[in-house]
């Protein structure tokens, strides 16, 4: 269960990533578990489209840990993602309709998740693991965030800085 200066520090990090980070409109965050949370272990999800703009639902019940950064800058990214031309929403799959490793190669998810990992390098000085995920999917996500810290934030020897 999330105390109250946990959810103070979640929002120190939203605004962080969106104002520093992605230069986007801070989102609402409402602490509450939905239907499309189908996923008994996915606790943070978006709803981007529609009228509103965006809103990040996350699940009280979830734990504080370090990874929370990571998910909520991944969150964030798919804000993002949605204004962005080089990304289509409309050829997004949800977890139900592809295989794990499907679902984790899209270009969106391969690039929340670099991105994610980048923020929580960067604020938290700690990084993912990425249990579960194959070495595939790994790679991947390493070959995003390389790209991403080379053009986005300037890092080029990412390899004495981050990894
Ligand atoms: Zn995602």
């Amino acid at each position: 269960m999330l105390r109250e200066n946990e959810k103070k520090a979640i929002a120190l990090v939203v605004k962080a990533v969106c104002e520093e980070m992605l230069h986007i409109e801070i989102p609402p965050v409402i602490y509450k578990r939905i239907p499309e949370m189908t996923a008994p272990n996915q606790q943070i999800l978006t709803t981007v489209g529609g009228n509103s703009y965006a809103t990040i639902f996350i699940d009280p019940a979830l734990e504080w840990t370090n990874i929370i950064v990571c998910a909520v800058a991944h969150e964030l990214r798919h804000i993002k993602q949605y204004y962005d031309v080089n990304f289509d929403a409309r050829k997004y799959k949800q977890p139900h309709e592809l295989t794990f490793e499907e679902y984790n190669l899209q270009p969106e998810e391969i690039d929340a998740n670099a991105f994610g990992e980048i923020a929580m390098l960067m604020l938290t000085d700690s990084k993912p693991r990425w249990n579960g995920m194959t070495e595939k999917i790994k790679a991947a996500i390493g070959d995003r965030k390389r790209e991403i810290l080379k053009t986005e934030f300037g890092i080029n020897n990412v390899e004495n800085n981050v990894e």
